[in-house]
């Protein structure tokens, strides 16, 4: 942005308020949460937009609740929260732990729900937890409201199916039935994005194991997991499912590590995130080994 540039700041108080601005300016204004992932495109010179619609100040969109046993989460609340909140860190811990290991405590407090998921990033760790326990994200414009699966919500790299018109207003997780585990892999630094991220859940008749940072959207597939999905889960069922999932996948290659350093990083991981469910130690997420990460 060139100085002496004006640049408009669209403030509303109000869900109504934003979602009447998002829906009459469609492109001409830019979305802003946190600003965290914004605020280094615009420094970079990646966007210059002239008008930026703050959400910040809609009250609205900052509520956690819990309604008919399913976890809502408005798309302001930051990673921070999720991270700290004693109603998800006792009943959604997979989600507390999956959050509370992105970057450090300084991003966790401005970076939000809604944000992590708009921006598309193919390196950030809560899409593969969402994805894991079946999140919805809930799309809203002045045309109605419509629910999203997170692996349909994620099209490719940064790219979603948020229209133009819309917000994404909130995140819905159900009750997580049975052991969840998250475990971030990371090549770099104690505070970088992952290098192999696995989400793994499993329910009384499903397992979904998902790997993020590896392609440009998160990666499960359910015929591979078909093998884990009823019965005990031993040494074995673990090692073939890790396998599987590496020889089917074609990893990127980034600075965080080659396709091939990272196929090999998929085996072990998926293998150890299965292997802990099937360990009488991980609870529904919450277990002394629910979440982790290898630094
Ligand atoms: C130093 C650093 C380290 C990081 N490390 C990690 C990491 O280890 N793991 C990880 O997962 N992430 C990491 N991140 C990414 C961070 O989590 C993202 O920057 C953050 O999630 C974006 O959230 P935000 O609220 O700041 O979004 P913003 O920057 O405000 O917005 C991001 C994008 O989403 C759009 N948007 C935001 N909210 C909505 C909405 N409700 N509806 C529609 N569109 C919307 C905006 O227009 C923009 O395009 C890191 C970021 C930084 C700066």
């Amino acid at each position: 942005m060139g100085s002496g540039t004006a640049v408009e700041w669209l403030a509303p108080s109000s869900l109504e308020e934003a979602l009447a601005l998002r829906a009459s300016r469609g492109a001409d204004t830019t979305v802003v949460a946190g600003g965290s992932f914004l605020a280094i495109l615009m420094n970079q010179g990646f966007v210059q937009p002239t008008s930026l619609l703050s959400l910040g100040g809609v009250g609205e969109l900052r509520g956690i609740a819990v309604v008919d046993g399913e976890l809502r989460l408005g798309a302001m609340v930051r990673h921070r929260d999720v991270e700290r909140d004693p109603v998800i860190r006792r009943d959604w811990p997979v989600l507390s732990l999956g959050f509370g290991l992105v970057a450090s405590p300084r991003v966790r407090n401005q970076a939000t729900v809604g944000g992590v998921l708009a921006d598309a990033d193919y390196a950030s760790d809560p899409p593969a937890v969402l994805c894991a326990v079946g999140a919805r994200a809930v799309l809203r414009s002045p045309r109605g409201e419509r629910q999203v699966p997170i692996d349909e919500l994620i099209l490719g790299f940064y790219e979603t199916c948020i229209a133009e018109d819309e917000l994404l207003t909130e995140v819905r997780v159900p009750a997580v039935l049975g052991p969840a585990v998250y475990r971030k892999f990371r090549s770099r630094s104690s505070e970088d994005r992952p290098c192999v991220a696995v989400a793994a859940a499993r329910s009384a008749d499903r397992l979904r194991v998902v790997v993020g940072a590896c392609a440009d959207v998160p990666q499960h597939y359910p015929d591979v997991c078909a093998k884990g999905s009823e019965g005990p889960i031993d040494a074995a069922v673990a090692r073939e499912i890790g396998s599987a999932y590496a020889q089917r996948m074609a990893p990127l290659s980034d600075s965080r590590g080659s396709a091939e350093y990272r196929r090999r990083v998929v085996a072990v991981e998926v293998r150890r995130a299965v292997e802990m469910l099937g360990s009488d130690s991980v609870g529904n997420g919450g277990g002394r080994r629910g979440a982790g990460a290898n630094r």
